[in-house]
C-alpha cells in the first residue's frame, strides 16, 4: 500500500470541480478554499533510554462557520502539512453534509508508533497536547481518534488537557476530545461508528438498487478499526468476505473469512499476515478480487490510475479518507462502478463523536439502540441529501456531496456576511 502524490491535489481538485458545477459565490470560494489555522509544533519527549526526541506535529483548523472546529488526530510516519490540510478540508465538509454542528480539522504526528514502547506513546501524546495548549478546546476545537490513536491515547489528552486547566474548571471539559473509553466520557457505540455508518450507507444503497446483501461479496482494505468494524458489521447480513489487505499483507480466500475469527488473529499477531485459513496475495491481485463491493478502509490514494484498471466490482464504499484519486476517480466512473465516496461514507464516526460531545454537555449516558438509531437517521438523511445533489446537478457522488457542504456553508457566510 503507497500513497504516491500529494492528497491535497486530489482535494483541490474535487474543491474546484464542485465550486465551479454549483456556481459557487466568489468570496465565499476564497474563504473555503484555504484553511483558517494551520499550526506545526516540533516538541520534544522523553525516550524510554533517556534521550530526548523532537517530534514533528500539526494541527489545522480548517473551517468553523458551522461550529467548533471537529477532527481526529493520526500517528503515521507519513503525516505532513498537505495531508493533515486534505483531511481537516473534508471534515468541514463531512460535518457540513451530515448537518452536525462543527466545523473541520484535523491532527497529525509524524511518527511510526509501531516504534515506540507504551510509555513513550503516553509522553509524546501528553507532549502534544501540551505543546497544542489552548489551540483545543471544548467549545473551540475536539479531537478525536484516526489512523493509529485509539481511545487510550484519547483519555492521555483528556488529562493532559484537564490536567492544565484550573481545578473548579475540569468537570465541565470533558467533551475536549471524543472517542475516550467509554469508562471515562466516551460514548457506547463510538469504537465501531465509522465502521457501523459505513455499513448503513451501504444499506441504504442496497436499498435503493435493490441489490441483495445477504448473498453479496466484498474485500477490505486496512483492518484497523473502519475495516475490522465494517466487515465484522457486513457479517450480520451474511455476506461473505473474501480478502482483506493491511500494512502486513493481503489475504484471500474464495470461501470467505471471519471477520471475527481474523480480527481476533490480528489483535493477537499484529496484523492479517500469515492467517492460517487464507492464502496470501500480492497487492495486484487483492485489487483484482471478483466481488461486489470493496471497502477501502486504510489510506490516500489507493485507488489510482495503477489499480482502478484492477477493480472488478459493483461498489466502492470509502470508509478511509481520500482512497481513490482523480485519476482513480475517472476510471471508476468510466468502469460504471458505484462509488459512496468518505465524506459521506464514513461519516459515522464524527457523527458518534458529536454524541459523545453532547452527553459530556448534558451529563448523560445514552444505551446502544439510542446511539445507533440516531446514527442511522443522520447517515440516511446525509445520503438523500446528497443523491438529491447528483440529481440536481447530474454529477458523481462525490461532486454531489462536495456541493451538499458547500451550499450549507454558502449560506452561513451569505448570512453572517464578513466582518467588519
Ligand atoms: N477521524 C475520524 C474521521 O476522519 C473521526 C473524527 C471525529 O470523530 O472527530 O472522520
Amino acid at each position: 500500500m503507497t500513497i504516491k502524490k500529494n492528497v491535497y491535489e486530489n482535494t483541490v481538485h474535487q474543491f474546484n470541480k464542485a465550486a465551479d458545477i454549483m456556481k459557487l459565490d466568489a468570496d465565499v470560494r476564497k474563504i473555503l478554499s484555504c484553511s483558517t489555522n494551520e499550526i506545526t509544533v516540533n516538541f520534544p519527549a522523553i525516550m524510554d533510554d533517556g534521550q530526548v526526541r523532537i517530534f514533528t506535529s500539526y494541527r489545522v483548523q480548517h473551517n468553523n462557520a458551522l461550529g467548533p472546529y471537529k477532527g481526529g488526530i493520526r500517528y503515521h510516519p507519513r503525516v505532513d502539512i498537505n495531508e493533515v490540510r486534505a483531511l481537516a478540508t473534508w471534515m468541514t465538509w463531512k460535518t457540513a453534509i451530515t448537518d452536525i454542528p462543527f466545523g473541520g480539522a484535523k491532527g497529525g504526528i509524524k511518527i511510526d508508533p509501531s516504534e515506540y514502547s507504551i510509555s513513550e506513546l503516553e509522553r509524546i501524546t501528553r507532549r502534544y497536547t501540551f505543546a497544542l495548549g489552548s489551540n483545543i478546546g471544548p467549545e473551540y476545537d475536539i479531537p478525536a481518534p484516526d489512523v493509529n490513536t485509539n481511545p487510550q491515547i484519547m483519555a492521555w489528552i483528556l488529562d493532559t488537557y484537564l490536567s492544565m486547566m484550573p481545578p473548579q474548571e475540569r468537570q465541565r471539559c470533558y467533551h475536549v476530545v471524543t472517542g475516550k473509553p467509554v469508562e471515562l466520557g466516551g460514548s457506547i457505540g463510538r469504537n465501531k461508528a465509522t465502521g457501523q455508518g459505513t455499513v448503513f450507507i451501504i444499506e441504504r444503497w442496497a436499498k435503493d438498487h435493490d441489490f441483495d446483501l445477504n448473498s453479496c461479496t466484498y474485500f477490505v482494505q486496512g483492518f484497523g478499526n473502519v475495516g475490522s468494524w465494517a466487515a465484522r458489521l457486513m457479517k450480520l447480513h451474511s455476506s461473505k468476505l473474501l480478502a482483506v489487505e493491511d500494512a502486513t499483507g493481503a489475504i484471500f480466500n474464495q470461501d470467505g473469512i471471519d471477520p471475527d475469527d481474523l480480527y481476533a488473529y490480528a489483535i493477537k499477531h499484529r496484523g492479517i499476515s500469515d492467517y492460517p485459513k487464507a492464502k496470501m496475495i500480492d497487492h495486484k491481485s487483492f485489487m483484482s478480487t471478483t466481488a461486489d463491493i470493496f471497502i477501502p478502509a486504510a489510506l490516500e490514494n489507493q485507488i489510482n490510475a495503477d489499480t482502478a484498471p484492477l477493480l472488478d466490482v459493483k461498489l466502492v464504499a470509502e470508509g478511509a479518507n481520500g482512497p481513490t484519486d482523480t485519476d482513480g476517480d475517472t476510471i471508476l466512473q468510466e468502469k460504471g462502478i458505484n462509488l459512496l465516496p468518505d465524506v459521506l461514507c464514513n461519516a459515522g464516526g464524527v457523527v458518534v463523536s458529536y454524541f459523545e460531545w453532547l452527553q459530556n454537555k448534558r451529563s448523560e449516558f445514552w444505551d446502544l439502540d439510542e446511539v445507533d438509531s440516531k446514527l442511522r437517521r443522520i447517515m440516511n438523511n446525509s445520503y438523500a441529501r446528497v443523491l438529491d445533489a447528483v440529481d440536481a446537478y447530474h454529477v458523481d457522488w462525490r461532486t454531489a456531496a462536495c456541493i451538499v457542504a458547500l451550499s450549507r456553508l454558502e449560506k452561513v457566510y451569505k448570512g453572517r456576511g464578513i466582518f467588519p
